[in-house]
């Protein structure tokens, strides 16, 4: 089942890496070639697949390979992060009035690998998808874009088809109501429950991160760190400029998250980097000198050449934020998907300390895959949160541990 997207993402990261390579246009215009033919072949590799899995099935081995190999989209991922593989596919697909579900699969595996599982455009791509594919045949190929988000670390949304025989008695009541159509619908709000699972505690925890995403333990510019002396000088300043806008707000079983609409950016050395979503840790995953503080929400910012940039505001125990008050009455309780309360506009800034003085160091994702090549910016200044909305929050402790600096410099 796996073996079409990851046909489509393997070669699509090769391609990809290979760009990353060459620098002459006409290298990246026989690329997107490339990637075109490969995802209009991706349907009638629907019919290979029967035999492939059959294979797959009688070869577990082979099973392995390809983890292995999902594994290894990281570094794929890193290959593709100045986003002109994708861009140039995007612009061969929009003289196309509607694309075929095959493509629409093949472009969120490009946008996955360029931008990350958690970009909206991504998620985008296979929820279209998911709605333009005729059911039959082509469920496969969905799945098999639902296993590679989840390959990713994400969780997904899930079709019943692709769930195991347990779940799919489950999903036999649905499906006789409505047909598999609404079926579909109606798992739209589902969450994948053979994703891989990563988790705080125990036997998903941090230290087995690396199990199943190889940066998480190899890596060595990873996030968090314990900000401590001596410090570099910083050579430049950031700039937030936030802006309100509808409240569009998630938990998804690992925090909370807020989306955020287009507009909102962080000026770092005047350069622009849009905020994409912000989210909560408790406690705070940094540490000042040897200490957590009593949360942080973390603004994740990208730019046009997808390099990301988080910026860090710890919050410390004190007054009631008004700001957490709010996103606290909307955020959902439970796993779920996004919710867009009617009415509530919510503007970032109000997370916000009125100075702008930062530590600052190059790190990783925080949460698996652990993706490095991110610059972290921890304001110095502290905003306030009242105890009782540390306790509200859902999540008890959702922080990974601080990791080690391995000589890289800190600015403060
Ligand atoms: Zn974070």
């Amino acid at each position: 089942m796996k073996r079409t997207l990851l046909e489509i993402v393997l070669a699509a990261g090769l391609a990809g890496a290979g760009f990353f390579g060459w620098t002459n246009w006409n290298a990246s215009q026989a690329n997107v070639a490339k990637l075109t033919e490969l995802t209009a072949e991706s349907e009638s590799s629907v019919k290979k697949l029967e035999t492939a899995e059959a294979e797959v099935k009688a070869n577990a081995t082979e099973l392995e390979t390809m983890k292995a190999k999902t594994q290894e989209l990281d570094a794929v991922k890193a290959a593709l992060a100045s986003g002109e593989t994708l861009k140039d596919l995007e612009a061969a697909y929009k003289k196309e009035k509607t694309l075929s579900a095959d493509r629409q699969v093949g472009l969120g595996a490009l946008r996955l690998l360029t931008k990350g599982s958690k970009d909206p455009s991504t998620i985008e791509a296979f929820r279209k998808a998911l709605v333009t594919a005729d059911w039959g045949s082509r469920k496969k190929v969905i799945c098999a874009a639902q296993f590679a988000l989840a390959a990713a670390g994400e969780k997904v949304e899930v079709l019943g088809d692709c769930a195991t025989p347990a779940e799919k008695a489950e999903q036999a009541d649905k499906d006789k109501v409505g047909g598999p159509a609404k079926a579909a619908e109606a798992d739209k709000g589902k969450v994948e429950k053979h994703a891989v699972h990563w988790g705080y505690e125990g036997a998903m925890g941090p230290d087995r991160w690396g199990d199943e995403f190889p940066t998480c333990a190899k890596g060595k510019s990873q996030s968090p760190l314990n900000i401590t002396g001596p410090f570099e000088k910083a050579q430049f300043g950031v700039a937030p400029d936030y802006k309100p806008g509808q409240l569009k707000i998630i938990n998804n079983g690992h925090t909370i998250q807020v989306n955020v609409p287009p507009g909102s950016k962080l000026r770092i050395d005047s350069k622009p980097f849009e905020l994409v979503q912000f989210h909560f840790h408790r406690p705070s995953e940094e540490q000042i000198d040897g200490k957590p503080a009593a949360m942080v929400v973390h603004f994740v910012h990208k730019n046009d050449a997808g390099r990301l940039a988080v910026l860090g505001v710890l919050l410390k125990e004190g007054n009631e934020n008004p700001g957490i008050k709010t996103l606290w009455a909307n955020a959902p309780q439970t796993e779920g998907p996004e919710v867009e309360p009617e009415g509530v506009m919510f503007n970032p800034a109000n997370l916000l300390p009125r100075e702008y003085e930062f530590y600052s160091y190059e790190g990783s994702l925080t949460t698996p895959p652990c993706t490095e090549g991110v610059r972290f910016f921890i304001l110095k200044a502290q905003v306030n949160i009242a105890k009782e909305q540390v306790e509200q929050f859902p999540f008890k402790k959702n922080a990974r541990p601080v990791q080690p600096q391995n000589g890289r410099a800190i600015a403060g």
